[in-house]
């Protein structure tokens, strides 16, 4: 069931993270939203949109700006697409408890999606340009690299 893992993380009697309609929405391009998340340990939330929730990785040092910086980004469970707008502090006790706020937000488009490599072209206001995902299995099964690739 799409969003299960995220729903069983969390009390929506508690936090004020939106518990997802599950609605397919029709929207006008891909969106991508990057969150800068104040929780236990500081990270960033990309998330991409694809097939009616977002794809999420959590990115501890935050997406490279300049090519040739590879970042850690760990694969986490798919977030609703409503979760694209929440800003907010998850309150103390709750999953991910910290503050959450946009970093960027923006459309993009998929060049490439495929189990071990993602490609993307990030049409945001902080991030634009090409963007790759690869797995990277040596870490373990949820990690992958995260890069900007020369335009
Ligand atoms: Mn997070």
């Amino acid at each position: 069931m799409p969003l299960e893992e995220y729903r069983k993380k969390r009390d929506f009697a508690a936090t004020s993270e939106p518990e997802g309609s599950g609605e397919k929405k029709k929207p006008v391009g891909k969106i991508f939203v990057v969150q800068e998340h104040h929780a236990s340990h500081l990270h960033y939330d990309l998330r991409l949109e694809r097939d009616g929730v977002l794809v999420s990785f959590a990115v501890p040092k935050g997406i490279p700006e300049k090519p040739g910086e590879k970042h850690l980004a760990v694969h986490v469970e798919d977030h609703p697409l409503e979760y694209a707008d929440f800003e907010g502090t998850i309150p103390e006790g709750e999953y991910g408890a910290g503050q959450v706020k946009i970093w960027d937000r923006g459309l993009y488009e998929p060049l490439y999606w495929k189990e071990d490599k993602i490609e993307v072209v990030m049409k945001g206001e902080r991030l634009a340009g090409r963007y790759v995902l690869v797995r990277f299995r040596r870490a373990g099964k949820d990690e992958w690299l995260l890069f900007r690739a020369k335009d």
